[in-house]
């Protein structure tokens, strides 16, 4: 479809900002065709997932547009992790608003470009529109497991331990920062915890070896706790977590010190872009090996059981609701 880009016309943006993002993929034919083609390697399934992102909704138009690019993949990139994927390449649909800058697609390509080369990616085609409304930008990741075995959230038994890799309610403290600074914080964890809203971590190395030792996985995105609730829904079974377990970084251990009740913040905010997943006791051993080899953090956060839901345990073995309002119970 097309829709007039005033300034660059479509052609000329996809030829100048677009095609050079797919040399090393031949069979995209430096976008010059209606499509490109991919080649699965012998014996691999394909896993793919989509996401988009709304200025406005997602960033906001005054964003540094490398880091938008940078984001927008990377939100793609933590999907496929959390599948066991191995990502090959992408097609990206923008919208962009009519009034925009030449140099507005150079940083977003620019961002392209840097993640690209950082995580073994390229850009495998896509559609070009001008919007009358805010930009929008959506990515459809491509990626590959052997044969069937991409990591489901169905995979979570009775008896399994909870895991999450990385540290979580970094990314929501961050967005929480740009409005208001939390008190007690120093100045480079307040940049810390802004750079973890901007630029997540996607667990590209971890995700494919988890395919050997994890039972059920899913990319936290939406909030720790609504998110394994996916798992519990989807496996049939509970989980319980206990809240003193779930990991914290530096900077936001010292923004839970001053206020008690952010921990329920961090368990339910969303934008953390770690992988949750489930193994088997008798393979913590492994999981263990496994992150030490992937270079990330894990640590047990709670258990599998019979029943169904999510229950958040505090300090004394009590059971902290969740519903609407529960998690102030934190602030005691
Ligand atoms: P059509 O009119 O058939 O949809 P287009 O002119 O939109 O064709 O696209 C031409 C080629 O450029 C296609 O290979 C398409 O995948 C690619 N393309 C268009 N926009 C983008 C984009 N934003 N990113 C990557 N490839 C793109
Ligand atoms: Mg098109």
């Amino acid at each position: 479809m097309s829709g007039r880009v005033p300034g660059a016309g479509e052609f000329e943006i996809i030829a100048r900002y677009f095609a050079p993002l797919s040399r090393g993929a031949p069979l995209a034919f430096g976008l010059t065709d209606d499509a490109a083609m991919l080649l699965p390697r012998k014996g691999r399934g394909l896993v793919m997932n989509a996401d988009a992102i709304v200025a406005g909704v997602h960033f906001l138009p005054d964003d540094p547009p490398d880091l938008i690019a940078r984001k927008l993949l990377r939100v793609n990139l933590s999907d496929l992790a959390a599948k066991g994927a191995t990502p090959r390449g992408y097609l990206l649909t923008a919208a962009f608003p009519q009034d925009v800058a030449p140099g507005w697609i150079a940083a977003f390509a620019r961002g392209l470009r840097t993640d690209q080369k950082r995580f073994g990616i390229v850009l495998l085609g896509g559609d070009t529109v001008a919007t009358p409304g805010p930009a929008s930008f959506s990515v459809t990741m491509i990626g590959e497991v052997p044969g069937r075995r991409m990591l489901r959230r169905s995979g979570a038994r009775a008896g399994d331990l909870v895991c999450v890799s990385g540290t979580i309610g970094d990314g929501g403290f961050g967005l929480a920062e740009l409005g208001h600074a939390h008190e007690g914080l120093a100045a480079a964890q307040r940049r810390f915890l802004i750079d973890r809203y901007r630029l997540p971590r996607p667990r590209t190395t971890l995700g494919p070896l988890l395919r050997n030792v994890a039972g059920a996985a899913l990319d936290v995105s939406d909030g720790l706790v609504q998110d394994l609730g996916h798992i519990a829904r989807q496996s049939g079974t509970r989980l319980t977590i206990e809240a003193g377990a779930v990991p914290l970084s530096p900077a936001g251990r010292a923004i839970v010190r001053a206020d008690p009740s952010a921990l329920g913040r961090a368990l339910t905010a969303g934008d953390d872009y770690e992988i949750a997943f489930t193994v088997t006791k008798a393979r913590l051993g492994a999981l263990k090996a496994t992150a030490h080899r992937a270079g990330v953090p894990v640590s047990v956060i709670g258990r599998v059981e019979r029943g169904a839901g999510v229950r958040v345990l505090g300090a004394g073995g009590e059971v902290i609701e969740a519903g609407p309002g529960g998690f102030d119970h934190f602030a005691r």
